[in-house]
């Protein structure tokens, strides 16, 4: 069998596509741009990238994009200062703090004093509280764009089983939440999971998010899972330069599986489609309009 191929650029040239829209609904009926802010703090070059395409792609869909650049030296109260005064700020309606924060700042501390509501990551604890409930929350974006493919290459998810590999409060747990809420027999694997080769066997749905390049093997795939491939890991070449690659090994798992996400082109794309859904869906909320259809969960 050879997989098809589940292509998250074109998936989140859709998404975005219709983020616009709604955008320009939101502008012409309503006189209402949505506002996305992304904090930085310090000089990480793979998050300066993160940041810089996250604002692109923000304008690009007519929204307006805010960014806080802060030095590396930032002190905790005065990213905390930063954060209550967005959170006041009624033209901003989602608020991003890009992760990883330099050491001498609690991450939690910080996630936890962003308004739920412009919590676009979905990383507040109100909001993991709210999805592992069953209600309705802000969803985080990763999880978020690989139940949209799902849904999309699978249909109907009910009573699938489905492994996630990974227990990440950003990735691995939202997902397991998702996938159990779409109705899935769910397994959340992790480093201590024994056997896991024989658990993945027996996977309908495989999600990948272990950070390990190729950790995943064909031979643990049943024929015609459906596997997602959330690992972005940079390898080095013979020839010096260095490449891309996920957490599953894709060449060999391509004639196995019945469909899969490359890396780079598939969750990754999806990521920062579902931060620009997430702000149009906060700031409908914020405004108690009707929440655009296809934008969340
Ligand atoms: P993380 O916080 O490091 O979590 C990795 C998880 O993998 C942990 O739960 C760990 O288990 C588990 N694990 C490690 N070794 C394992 C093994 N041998 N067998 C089974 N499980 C194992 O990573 P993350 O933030 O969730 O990210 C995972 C990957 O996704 C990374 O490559 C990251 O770059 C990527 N990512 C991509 C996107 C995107 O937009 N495409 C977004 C976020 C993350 P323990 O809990 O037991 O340690």
């Amino acid at each position: 069998m050879t997989a098809r191929i589940i292509d998250g650029k074109a998936f989140a040239a859709i998404l975005r596509e219709s983020v616009a829209e709604h955008v320009s609904h939101l502008k012409q009926r309503h006189g209402i741009t949505p506002g996305l802010a992304v904090v930085l703090v310090g000089d990480d070059p793979a998050s300066q990238v993160y940041v810089s395409s996250k604002g692109k792609q923000t304008v690009e869909v007519g929204m307006h994009s805010y960014e806080y650049k802060l030095p590396a030296d930032t002190s905790e109260a005065d990213l905390l200062a930063l954060i209550e005064q967005l959170n006041y700020d009624l033209s901003v309606h989602g608020i991003l703090v890009q992760l990883p924060l330099p050491k001498h700042i609690d991450e939690a501390l910080v996630i936890n004093a962003i308004n739920p509501a412009k919590d676009v990551d979905g990383f507040h604890i109100s909001n993991a509280g709210l999805l592992a409930t069953g209600q309705k929350a802000m969803v985080p974006c990763t999880p978020l764009g690989c139940l949209m493919m799902l849904r999309e290459y699978c249909g109907n998810l009910s009573g699938l089983n489905a492994v996630v590999i990974g227990r990440s409060n950003i990735v691995g747990k939202p997902m397991a939440q998702l996938l159990l809420r779409e109705s899935c027999t769910v397994t959340v694997a992790h480093s201590r999971t024994r056997n896991l080769p024989d658990i993945l066997r027996q996977a309908d749905i495989v999600v990948a998010a272990v950070g390990q390049p190729h950790f995943v093997q064909s031979s643990w795939l049943k024929e015609g899972a459906t596997v997602i491939d959330v690992g972005i890991n940079r390898i080095d070449q013979e020839d010096g330069t260095t490449r891309l690659v996920g957490d599953v090994d894709y060449e060999a798992a391509k004639e196995v599986a019945g469909a899969i996400t490359p890396v780079p082109g598939g969750v990754g794309p999806m990521t920062i489609a579902c931060l620009l859904a997430n702000t149009v869906t906060a700031c409908c909320r914020a405004h108690s309009l009707p929440e655009p259809k296809g934008l969340t969960v």
